[in-house]
């Protein structure tokens, strides 16, 4: 089955301006904003403006436009909040897809996480 795109979820409110978010960058395909719940000192959600639903979905279907802004605007918020791994502490990228992902909300979007120690990469499921 095809994705299909719920333009009721919150991201795609943030997007149309109808709900408020800390906006930490902006550019022509991409938002990427504070997560509200941070569950680290640096936590910051980045976004494509389009209608994608998951990782793979955005790989699939984004055009080479927006794939390339939406990695340039990663590289961007990392430097920005000064989580790369060279200069910085480095930071871990997080995707939820789906159920067995956990994934909350249905619009693809990258979790930035940082300043402090991660962890090891996965919890024991419950
Ligand atoms: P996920 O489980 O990967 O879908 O993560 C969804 C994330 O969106 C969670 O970390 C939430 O804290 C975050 N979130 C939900 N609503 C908002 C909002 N209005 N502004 C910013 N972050 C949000």
């Amino acid at each position: 089955m095809a994705y299909a795109y719920d333009d009721q979820n919150i991201f795609a409110k943030i997007l149309r301006g109808e709900i408020p978010n800390k906006t930490v960058l902006e550019t022509e395909h991409t938002l990427a904003f504070e997560d509200i719940r941070p569950q680290a000192p640096v936590h910051v959600l980045v976004i494509p403006k389009g209608p994608y639903v998951t990782y793979d979905h955005f790989c699939e279907a984004a055009s080479d436009a927006e794939i390339v802004d939406f990695s340039r605007a990663v590289a961007a918020v990392c430097k920005m909040m000064g989580v790369t791994a060279d200069i910085g502490e480095g930071c871990r990228f997080i995707s939820n897809a789906g159920e067995h992902g956990v994934q909350e909300v249905p619009h693809y979007h990258l979790h930035v996480l940082g300043g402090r120690w991660m962890g090891r990469m996965l919890a024991k499921a419950e």
